[in-house]
């Protein structure tokens, strides 16, 4: 089997994994309790927090872990609602579902939200944010880097307009966060989200950036862990193979980088070689590895499935939309061209992925475009 989705999830990390191992049969402690029995869960707690917050350049009280991305996105877009406070929220058409599905729910409650086309390339742009953008905006919310196309967007220029209008800015760098160099502080965010599991952590453990100094409402109440923002029993062994892999995706970060493009464009040369009709969705900067690519004619899911049986897992969108076969409000958000459109399929290579399964994923893609 070729996995070819790792915008979807990925594998485990083997250091990773070994790290979470002590924490579910030996020193299985409730991190809050003051005895001795305690003291490695509170310690590995400690050195998580540090070690990721290193990784981003934040302090590390300046992380809160969370389940994942999408408790992390719920966590910032609800926790701005202020009763009598109905400034607006502003945030691109094209983010994940976990931003549009919580911007839906407070509109539903009241709550403006305004939304910001990408331009034809992928991009949020400073001009188009500038338009839509006013001093009623309390938060402006944008992808680092979209999950089906993997456009880079200019978050630093983006939250430097944000912040000239009095809005606070929070971004969505679930599929940046191990991918590429992040620094919270230099970018000026207020808030940024990531999900372990998108570079080689577990699944279900995430965490929330929060600008030391910014108010925003408790994401659950009860006990006092994570500052009294986040109640609820820390889980130890995720924190800890989360600190694991980011640790490690940041080590090998440029190395990875290199490789990923390398593997692109074995796929990308092999295509162009046999005169296929296709085109990348989103102009670059892209996260690496990331291949959106829409071929003329053909369905979506039909490649999906024909690559399936022959062994290769790709994805249509992003996951959570491959049940759909309508054109991704991703696509349609870049008015991409609906004769490819169509036709797109996501091929998201990840460090485990070898130059042999780049080669056979293009020969696969083009037996199948060729035959038709
Ligand atoms: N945001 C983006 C951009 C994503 O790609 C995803 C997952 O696909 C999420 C949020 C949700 O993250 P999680 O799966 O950790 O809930």
């Amino acid at each position: 089997m070729i996995y070819a989705d790792n915008a979807a999830t990925t594998k485990l990390d083997i250091d990773a994994f070994e790290a979470m191992k002590p924490f579910f049969l030996e020193n299985y402690a409730n991190a809050s309790q003051p005895y001795s029995f305690a003291r490695s869960a509170k310690k590995a707690l400690r050195d998580a927090r540090t070690s990721i917050a290193k990784c981003i350049g934040a302090l590390p009280e300046e992380i809160y872990f969370t389940s994942g991305g999408t408790e992390s996105d719920n966590w910032v877009i609800k926790g701005m609602l202020q009763y009598g406070d109905y400034r607006a929220v502003v945030t691109s058409a094209f983010e994940h579902h976990a931003i549009l599905h919580a911007c839906q729910h407070i509109e539903r409650l009241g709550y403006p939200v305004a939304y910001v086309y990408p331009t034809n390339a992928g991009i949020v742009s400073s001009r188009n944010l500038a338009t839509i953008i006013s001093p009623q905006t309390k938060l402006v919310s944008i992808m680092m880097a979209n999950n089906e196309i993997g456009t880079i967007q200019p978050i630093q220029e983006l939250c430097t307009l944000s912040h000239s209008q009095g809005a606070l800015f929070h971004t969505d760098a679930v599929q940046a966060v191990g991918h590429i160099p992040i620094d919270v502080h230099g970018l000026g965010v207020d808030f940024l989200s990531a999900s372990a599991h998108k570079f080689n952590g577990p699944k279900g453990i995430g965490f929330l950036y929060i600008k030391q100094g910014t108010t925003i409402e408790p994401f659950s109440d009860g006990g006092a862990q994570e500052y009294g923002l986040r109640a609820g029993t820390e889980n130890i062994a995720s924190i800890v193979g989360m600190s694991v892999a980011l640790q490690k995706s940041c080590e090998e970060l440029h190395t990875v980088q290199l490789y990923l493009k390398e593997l692109e464009q074995i796929i990308l040369l092999k295509l162009d070689a046999a005169h296929i009709d296709y085109c990348r969705n989103g102009k670059e900067p892209h996260i690496p590895g990331n291949l959106s690519l829409s071929f003329k004619g053909f369905d979506g899911e039909m490649l999906l499935h024909r690559l399936d049986l022959m062994g290769i897992m790709v994805s249509t969108g992003s996951a959570c939309n491959s049940k759909n076969t309508q054109l991704s409000h991703v696509l349609q958000a870049i008015r991409a061209n609906e004769d490819y459109a169509m036709g797109t399929i996501r091929i998201s290579l990840g460090k485990s992925n070898t130059k042999e399964e780049a080669e056979k994923i293009a020969d696969s893609l083009i037996k199948i475009l060729s035959k038709h």
